[in-house]
């Protein structure tokens, strides 16, 4: 990936494998930030190829990607912030039946059912992640934890089946972030979504993610458990060259 005449990723290349908690680490610049962006199609890479499931969705609008299962959780977009906590879990609901103007007119009943379904399913997902306490606050007053949880619930009102989650540790407090572990590994285990985790915790990703991928100058510079990564010598080579 060039931006300009800097070559962020370079001959980067790895598989994440179904059904895992892939941990994504590497000293600040390595490029883990560009991949996420060139999975979830918001940048296009300059050159190599992406595919999903087997299949090439390089030149795919993130649209489609997210259509395909794979999705990556974005901070609340500041709009978002004076909407309620479940209103923030409703409005990221896959299309439902009914949304043209068309249906809309034929099938007042349906649009109603598909309604009540977002709304079970919506707060189902509060009582999942234990935020019912805070449903009716704005999300911009939550506190930075339960805006990762929170986070974390508008994926699962995706459907997604591969979720990219962009440093889910920052600023969340101990008691917080053990919860927010225990979710995605509720979710993986239970629900079969495969995560990939950039994270600088290091303790989070030793106590989630295996295999973990060890990004260097654009490079994957070594892929293994916790243990062999942490324990090769290139990758402390690359911390302190940070
Ligand atoms: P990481 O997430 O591992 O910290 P990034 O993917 O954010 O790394 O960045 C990799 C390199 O690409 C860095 O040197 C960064 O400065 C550069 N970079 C990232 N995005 C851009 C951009 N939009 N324009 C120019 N350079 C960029």
């Amino acid at each position: 990936m060039d931006f300009g005449s800097f070559r962020a990723v370079d001959g980067c290349s790895f598989s994440v494998a179904k059904g895992s908690i892939t941990g994504l680490v590497g000293p600040n610049g390595a490029g883990k930030t560009t991949v996420f962006n060139m999975i979830a199609g918001a940048l296009r890479p300059s050159g190599g190829r992406i595919a999903y499931r087997g299949e090439d969705i390089t030149a795919l609008a993130p649209d489609r990607r997210f259509h395909k299962g794979a999705v990556r959780t974005f901070q609340i977009p500041h709009e978002f912030h004076h909407l309620s906590v479940i209103e923030n879990l409703m409005v990221v609901a896959p299309a439902q039946p009914g949304e043209t103007l068309l249906s809309n007119w034929f099938s007042r009943a349906r649009v109603r059912k598909a309604e009540a379904e977002t709304s079970r399913r919506a707060w189902e997902a509060l009582e999942f992640l234990e935020l019912t306490h805070v449903a009716h606050q704005r999300a911009g007053q939550i506190s930075g934890g339960q805006k990762k949880l929170l986070e974390l619930g508008r994926t699962i009102m995706t459907d997604a089946e591969l979720v990219l989650l962009d440093e889910p540790a920052a600023g969340v407090n101990r008691t917080l972030l053990r919860k927010l572990e225990e979710k995605i590994e509720y979710l993986n285990r239970e629900r079969g979504y495969t995560f990939i985790l950039i994270e600088h915790d290091m303790e989070m990703i030793e106590r989630l993610c295996e295999p973990v991928i060890c990004m260097a100058e654009g490079k994957v510079l070594i892929e293994g458990s916790f243990q062999t990564v942490r324990s090769d010598p290139r990758v402390l080579e690359a911390y302190l060259g940070e």
